[in-house]
């Protein structure tokens, strides 16, 4: 049975079936989902606009048990949706579990948020008037995802959209239906009316551009590569649509002579390769200095070969298989382009055979690149990284601020000063000291800087700055 689109309150069969397939063994198909056309996304469109009208004034109380209940749902089946998720994405179990859990728990968060959201209420400079200062839904909203984190990155979209107000219009990646398809059915089941939020699975180019180009959404909410977020925010500000862009990452790990060694390695291998390098905040350019450099290198090799790769859904498994062959391909393009421009490989970088046919990669590690290096400088998407030898901590800031992204940039340091300095200068949204790249709490703010992010940023209450407009009232007594 094919899996439907949630259109209107229905669930509705798309313009072609397309299989799921396991990255950890392609001859095992996920399931099938229904991929819908540009007409039936003109129609989700259609119906959270006519659903916005009651859902925006909506009880708060009805609203935040939604939301609560939809948490709660997701956390108690953590276990089966995980499983779901490995199967599709190719993280091993753990991840696909812990993801899951975060998405309950950003349900969780946000039901609390429907009840904490007030307003500002401050004197006027003229006699006798006040102000006040509320925010109001932003109205339609179109949600965008990556295939990466295929649970997490919809629910902290969906979750702040409908706790303020809004409808909404989902659109996952084309490479994980599975994950969105069972949060679209736990939120369907959840008691929100139809129209209200909507799930239209399909192409980039067929279902999400006609979200980025409609003049009925008045929010494009977009998490993905930076050529795709390009073109969605050039789509969408023709219409003046409001857009909020989370792309890719060129991520910095600095590691200083101070640095405690063990420290400082386990956290670079979490940061570069776990969940298959395939992470917005990995950390992908080791920047290590000269007293620590020869050390560093030897102690990360060793801990980068020890790494079991292998199907996503097998006990031991520390690293899962890459996601397609598109993206195999990309990963050993820019490990032969490291070679070529005389990096040094020091571990890795073999495609691996399997008991299963699936798209198995030792992870790669160069040392002896430079900083012009296409490595250095593209965002890989997989698990290669290259390790960039400094003199100094000067050196190695300018290196990790030295490229046209910045979403999170990492330091290992005992030193109080170069940490509180680090904080202050890299450029980047999130700044990690001592603790790895990636893996980020929920309710605080999330997003980067330059070429990384475009917009207000995403979870906790600062989500409210996209999926809200504010409203400034002056009322003088009558
Ligand atoms: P992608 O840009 O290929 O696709 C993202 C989404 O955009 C998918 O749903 C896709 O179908 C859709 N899309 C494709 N073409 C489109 C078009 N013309 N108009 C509208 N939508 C279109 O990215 P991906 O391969 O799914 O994900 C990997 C990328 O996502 C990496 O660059 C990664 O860094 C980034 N990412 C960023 C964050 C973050 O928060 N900064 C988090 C996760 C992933």
């Amino acid at each position: 049975m094919p899996h439907h689109n949630l259109i209107d309150g229905e669930w509705v069969a798309g313009g072609e079936q397309v299989a799921n397939i396991n990255p950890s063994d392609t001859s095992d198909v996920v399931g099938t989902y229904s991929f819908a056309t540009a007409a039936q996304t003109q129609d989700a469109i259609a119906a959270a606009r006519a659903a916005f009208p009651a859902w925006s004034v909506g009880n708060i109380q009805t609203r935040a048990e939604m939301l609560d209940r939809i948490g709660t749902e997701i956390l108690a089946r953590s276990r089966e949706l995980g499983q779901l998720l490995s199967r599709e994405e190719g993280k091993p179990l753990a991840e696909g579990i812990g993801e899951t859990v975060r998405a309950g728990n950003i349900f969780k968060f946000f039901a609390g948020e429907v009840l904490r959201s007030g307003g500002e209420s401050v004197p006027s400079v003229r006699p006798g008037i006040s102000v006040e200062i509320t925010r109001e839904p932003l109205g339609v909203v179109g949600l965008i995802t990556p295939w990466n984190f295929p649970i997490a990155i919809p629910a902290w979209k969906i979750a702040p959209a409908l706790a303020y107000g809004n409808c909404v219009v989902f659109k996952p990646a084309e490479l994980t239906p599975g994950s969105a398809w069972a949060l679209a059915d736990i939120i369907a089941r959840s008691g929100v009316p139809a129209g209200v939020f909507n799930l239209v699975m399909g192409r980039g180019d067929v279902v999400g551009a006609t979200l980025a180009a409609s003049p009925d959404i008045d929010g494009i909410s977009f998490t993905g590569s930076q050529g795709v977020g390009r073109r969605v925010a050039a789509q969408a500000v023709a219409n003046m649509t409001k857009v909020q862009l989370e792309m890719g990452g060129k991520n910095p790990q600095v590691i200083l002579d101070d640095a405690d060694l063990e420290t400082a390695v386990t956290l670079s291998l979490q940061s570069a390769f776990f969940s298959t390098g395939q992470r917005c905040t990995a950390a992908s350019r080791f920047i290590v200095t000269n007293g620590i450099h020869d050390r560093f290198v030897t102690a990360l090799a060793q801990r980068v070969q020890a790494l079991r790769v292998g199907h996503a859904l097998t006990g031991d498994t520390e690293i899962g298989p890459v996601v397609d062959q598109r993206q195999l391909d990309k990963n050993f393009e820019y490990a032969g382009s490291a070679a070529e421009e005389g990096a040094r490989l020091v571990a890795g970088g073999q495609r691996l055979e399997r008991a299963t046919h699936g798209f198995f990669m030792a992870p790669a590690l160069f040392a002896d690149t430079t900083p012009s290096m296409r490595l250095n400088r593209e965002e890989v998407f997989g698990p290669v990284a290259g390790i960039i030898r400094v003199r100094d901590y000067e050196e190695a800031l300018a290196l990790a601020n030295d490229t046209p992204f910045g979403l999170t940039a990492g330091i290992a340091t005992t030193s109080l000063k170069y940490a509180s300095h680090f904080r202050r200068h890299a450029q980047a949204g999130m700044v990690m000291v001592n603790v790895p790249t990636a893996g980020v709490d929920y309710h605080v703010p999330f997003g980067g800087r330059k070429g990384s992010s475009y917009g207000a940023r995403e979870q906790g209450r600062h989500a409210a700055d996209f999926y809200t407009t504010i409203k400034t009232a002056y009322i003088a007594p009558y």
